[in-house]
């Protein structure tokens, strides 16, 4: 579509899923990261100084020496990617988008706000109309869209095609990577032939993001999903890729073979318009009896797709599998991009 690229900027562009935003919109055919912007720690350094890079891929040369800037609202470009610490974000998050700029954001803080939508683009699309609404309310010229959790997008992309059986209840269990809690993170001695059976906010987080996600949009409000979701979250010693053990109930009684089609099925609105970022499938359903893996599968069409396997009857509820995605890109920064991918393609960037 649009060969004119669009500059942007990413606030906390020196974190775990800020370097991974770095990547993802390197080469990017619609945008350009030109403006980088972190912590008093960070500012005024050259980029290759103040981030110590954890990606196997390379730092790309010319954002080694871009200089990182402060958090001022009204610096950067229009259209700003957030990998903010959650607690940064909540202050700083509002005042760019009162400046004026489109916040895409990562962060949990403003996740659950009514008039902010929690976007997977292939699921609800359509909570984007939301942002009149926003501004209204709260008198700003620029908006927040968040991503969710990096859990609960693996879980509600594995949910999404069953909803034509009636979700009743889930309950899952999650394998957690380390990346997930970004750097520093977890020290090691913790981590280290060992599972952590807890991640502060993270089973409250699957169990209310889930439902507003797969919520429907009715005026300028979404009335979340009725399904109930039980989680219990876990930290393995995994550097990236959230794995997903997850049993559902379902009103109908669905044969495995219908379930497994509807999880091959599923399409949405990034494959329809063929947004850069989208994969072919947004679930890919495997046979293999040990897959997925986070070593063989996380990377699959670039980190964006979930893997979905072990699909079978659940003795106890109604079907049961085992599902993984990239928790910094289909869970953070791949997401983010995939949404401002969206909201290009719908018309929904200023000045563009
Ligand atoms: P991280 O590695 O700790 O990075 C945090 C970033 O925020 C750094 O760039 C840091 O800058 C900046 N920052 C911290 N305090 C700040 C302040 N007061 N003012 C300005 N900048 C500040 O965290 P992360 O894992 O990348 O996560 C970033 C966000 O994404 C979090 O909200 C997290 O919950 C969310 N998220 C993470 C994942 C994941 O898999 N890691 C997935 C989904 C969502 P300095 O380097 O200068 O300190």
């Amino acid at each position: 579509m649009e060969s004119k690229c669009i500059d942007v900027g990413i606030l906390g562009a020196t974190g775990m899923v800020g370097q991974q935003f770095i990547l993802q919109l390197a080469n990017h055919p619609w945008f350009r990261p030109v403006w980088f912007a972190a912590s008093e720690r960070s500012e005024g350094k050259a980029y290759g100084d103040a981030a110590t890079w954890h990606l196997s891929t390379q730092m790309p040369d010319e954002i080694r020496v871009a200089r990182v800037e402060a958090c001022t609202p009204g610096r950067g470009p229009q259209l700003i990617f957030s990998a903010l610490d959650a607690n940064a974000a909540k202050e700083i998050e509002p005042a760019f988008a009162k400046a004026g700029h489109l916040v895409i954001s990562n962060a949990r803080s403003y996740r659950m706000d009514p008039l902010v939508p929690l976007l997977i683009p292939e699921i609800n699309d359509d909570h984007l109309a939301l942002l009149p609404a926003q501004r209204r309310a709260r008198g700003w010229p620029g908006a927040i869209v968040t991503n969710p959790n990096c859990s609960t997008v693996v879980l509600s992309m594995a949910l999404a095609p069953l909803r034509q059986f009636g979700l009743r209840s889930v309950m899952v269990t999650t394998l957690q990577a380390v990346s997930g809690a970004g750097y520093p993170g977890v020290a090691s001695l913790d981590i280290i032939g060992n599972v952590v059976p807890h991640i502060s906010g993270e089973e409250e987080k699957m169990e209310s993001e889930t439902q507003k996600i797969l919520g429907a949009l009715q005026g300028d409000a979404v009335s979340p999903h009725p399904v109930t979701v039980s989680a219990q979250a876990t930290r393995v010693p995994v550097i990236d890729g959230h794995t997903e053990s997850i049993s559902i109930a379902l009103d109908s009684s669905p044969s495995i073979a219908d379930v497994v089609a509807a999880l091959r099925g599923f399409r949405g609105r990034p494959q329809e318009l063929g947004l850069p970022s989208a994969p072919a499938a947004p679930v890919v359903c495997v046979d293999a009896l040990d897959r997925p893996q986070p070593r063989l599968d996380a990377e699959r069409d670039g980190g964006m797709t979930i893997t979905v396997g072990r699909v079978r009857p659940c003795p106890v509820l109604d079907v049961k599998f085992v599902a993984l995605g990239h928790n910094t890109i289909r869970g953070a920064a791949g997401a983010a991009v995939l949404n401002a991918e969206l909201m290009r393609a719908e018309g929904l960037l200023q000045g563009d």
